[in-house]
């Protein structure tokens, strides 16, 4: 067994492994996990005390889990074993219950991925606590010291914001891009062990049959540096011929609406926003989109944000660092127009 060090943990992300997309014997820690750890750095910070620990659960450690200090943590556990090749959700909870029993943080976080949506609530009924899923705000109540999780709620109408007084942990799952990733300090340091634990701890009824991994598709705007995006102010779906033109000449993926989704212009992939996928591209581009707060909650940490609307009292454009007032149908074509001039310019 591990000895594991007295200092008090006060955070503790879980990390996200994946298949390496070009050696399915490689594991990757995937980029949610650095989101996650800067906020629970930023979160024991406010806490006053108490170190930032990740778990990382791999059957052979991943090449970046040196790095995970630079984006925060004190200490990494990485529990290494053949059958955490493929993820187990029974496996995946017994060995964090473990650690977290041990660690005893005040705070865990997980990703809103497939994996941690799966494993956490089973990991929260064996700690007896609660679970916040889906957070879009994390903070600390200055007061109280509690874990403030912030959500939205009744129908996506409302933003919640959920204490958990009476139960340790606190624990919350959040969806990869929710939180903007500071830089890494590479001149971060911290302790790494390797956590051994009995046999037993890896044993489950569930047997991985084969497992095949989704290709990438046009819609994968997540991955994305640039996402242009429409909304039922385009008007039709043949409107998104245009935004795949600017979309294209910028290298990016064309994103969409809910409603422009619900009318069938454009498939589910494509959907930003609370009931969609969360983007964080380097430039996004709003188009004929009013800046609903559950269209916000998908892309509001871009890093710019150009907004198109018609309506100079539209929303999107309190958000938006370049607002273009006027029609999508004389603003879009005049912007393809000067990129390609400034592109033949230079090239
Ligand atoms: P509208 O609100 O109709 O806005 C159209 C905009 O286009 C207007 O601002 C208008 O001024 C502008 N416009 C009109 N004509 C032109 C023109 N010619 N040129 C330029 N601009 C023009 N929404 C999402 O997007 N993603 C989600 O994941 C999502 N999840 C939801 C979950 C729940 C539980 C609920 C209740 C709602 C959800 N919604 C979601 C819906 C959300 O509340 C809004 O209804 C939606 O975002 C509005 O879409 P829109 O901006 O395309 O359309």
């Amino acid at each position: 067994m591990t000895k594991i060090s007295c200092a008090s943990c006060a955070a503790f992300v879980c990390a996200e492994i994946r298949r390496d997309g070009q050696n399915a014997q490689t594991q990757k820690i995937h980029s949610v996990t650095f989101e996650l750890i800067a906020k629970a750095r930023e979160l024991a910070d406010a806490m006053g005390a108490g170190d930032v620990c990740v778990a990382v659960l791999c059957a052979r450690e991943p090449a970046e889990a040196g790095s995970l200090f630079a984006w925060g943590a004190d200490r990494v556990l990485c529990v290494e074993h053949p059958s955490l090749q493929n993820f187990n959700q029974e496996i995946a909870a017994n060995i964090l219950t473990r650690l977290i029993e041990r660690e005893a943080p005040r705070v865990v976080l997980a990703p809103a991925t497939t994996a941690g949506r799966t494993y956490l609530p089973a990991v929260a009924a064996k700690l007896r606590t609660g679970l916040t899923a889906d957070c879009t705000g994390l903070d600390i109540d200055r007061e109280s010291g509690l874990l403030l999780q912030t959500r939205p709620a009744i129908g996506g109408n409302v933003m919640a914001t959920i204490k958990t007084p009476n139960h340790l942990p606190q624990m919350a799952t959040v969806r990869p891009k929710t939180f903007r990733l500071p830089e890494p300090d590479a001149s971060r340091t911290g302790a790494f062990e390797h956590a051994e634990l009995p046999e037993s701890a890896f044993e489950s009824r569930i047997r991985v049959l084969e497992a095949t991994r989704e290709e990438a598709s046009e819609a994968d705007i997540q991955a994305a540096d640039v996402v242009v995006s429409g909304g039922k102010g385009i008007r039709k779906a043949e409107n998104f011929a245009l935004l795949r033109e600017l979309a294209e000449l910028l290298d990016g993926s064309v994103g969409a609406s809910r409603p422009t989704v619900e009318a069938k212009w454009i498939d589910y992939p494509h959907q930003v926003g609370l009931s969609g996928k969360v983007v964080a591209p380097k430039v996004y581009i709003a188009v004929g989109i009013s800046g609903a707060v559950q269209h916000l909650a998908g892309m509001q940490t871009a890093q710019k944000i150009v907004a198109i609307n018609k309506d100079p009292e539209a929303p999107i454009f309190r958000v938006a660092d370049v607002a273009l007032c006027g029609d999508f149908a004389d603003v879009v074509p005049r912007l393809i127009a000067r990129i390609r001039q400034c592109y033949n310019r230079t090239v």
